[in-house]
């Protein structure tokens, strides 16, 4: 495929991921669904993924598909198990006949000493994720080599990069994503398929909401005042990035400008890991 092809339709009034079939994983809620709405309102077919109610979920997707005119459907293939991640794969290409972008976001959290660290969270964690994005890539990569064009996202995570307190599965985890992110990048250079990992910082989801609460519980302070501390801890901006901003970033290495940009991490982190 000619690589300015995203450029040059751009510039026809025609939207720059026209025909092209995304996979985010973990697209039910936050960054991920910031991330699904911006590759549909760039013209993307999407194949959801998550847990949550049905009928909200079932809302998101006819809302996402009315709003943007393209095609969504979802699949509920649990991203702990690994034949149900290269299931999810097959079915899509099955489906509709191609597989563009694969953003693998799914993601769990959970916090404790690393000698209080209970083995099966430690187990979660790194199913969920890591291996489901090694799984996810194995089935794609010839997929995408075979059309010429292929974009791999990696939502790792500041954590990727630097290390916290009482995190050792997710730090290891995201450091492991951002590890593979390199050896995919290697392995698909110059075959018009890229591999990138995003890191961001805080943005205020259910999985942060989380940690904001169990601040304001342990130290007897409001949400609001948790929120402070949580980002002054961390986050220099003092602001969360956003779920749609997470969405742009990962349109930008959709697009031909990035054509070049492959194995590496770009931060999205207000600054915490310039310090
Ligand atoms: P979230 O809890 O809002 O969303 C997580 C999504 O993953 C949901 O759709 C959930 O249903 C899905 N999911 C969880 N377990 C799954 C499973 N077994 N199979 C399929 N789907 C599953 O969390 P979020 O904050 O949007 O996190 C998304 C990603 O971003 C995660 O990988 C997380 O580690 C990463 N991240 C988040 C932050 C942050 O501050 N929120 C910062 C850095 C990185």
């Amino acid at each position: 495929m000619n690589p300015r092809m995203n450029f040059d339709q751009a510039s026809k009034g025609i939207p720059m991921l026209k025909d092209k079939v995304a996979i985010i994983t973990g697209s039910t809620s936050g960054i991920g669904l910031g991330i699904a709405k911006e590759l549909a309102r760039l013209g993307a077919d999407l194949v959801l993924n998550g847990f949550g109610d049905s009928g909200e979920i079932e809302t998101i997707r006819s809302g996402i598909e009315r709003e943007h005119s393209v095609r969504v459907v979802y699949d509920g293939a649990d991203m702990s198990k690994g034949e149900a991640v290269r299931g999810l794969i097959a079915a899509t290409v099955e489906k509709f006949g191609r597989l563009d972008i694969l953003v693998n976001n799914a993601g769990i959290q959970f916090t404790a000493p690393v000698d209080e660290f209970p083995t099966a969270k430690w187990d979660a964690i790194l199913g969920i994720n890591l291996s489901a994005a090694f799984h996810g890539i194995a089935i794609a990569v010839p997929q995408m080599k075979k059309q010429r064009w292929g974009r791999i996202v990696n939502i790792a995570s500041t954590h990727g990069l630097v290390a916290s307190t009482h995190k050792a599965a997710y730090v290891a985890a995201k450091h492991g994503l951002v590890g593979l992110t390199k050896v995919v990048g290697l392995e698909t250079a110059g075959s018009g398929v890229t591999c990138n990992a995003v890191c961001p910082g805080w943005v205020r989801t259910p999985l942060v909401e989380k940690q904001i609460s169990d601040i304001a519980a342990q130290r007897s302070i409001s949400q609001k005042e948790a929120v402070k501390e949580l980002l002054a801890e961390k986050q220099p901006s003092l602001d969360f990035a956003s779920p749609a901003q997470l969405g742009g970033t990962v349109a930008f290495l959709c697009s031909a400008a990035a054509d070049q940009i492959t194995g590496t991490a770009i931060s999205v982190d207000g600054g915490w890991t310039a310090q």
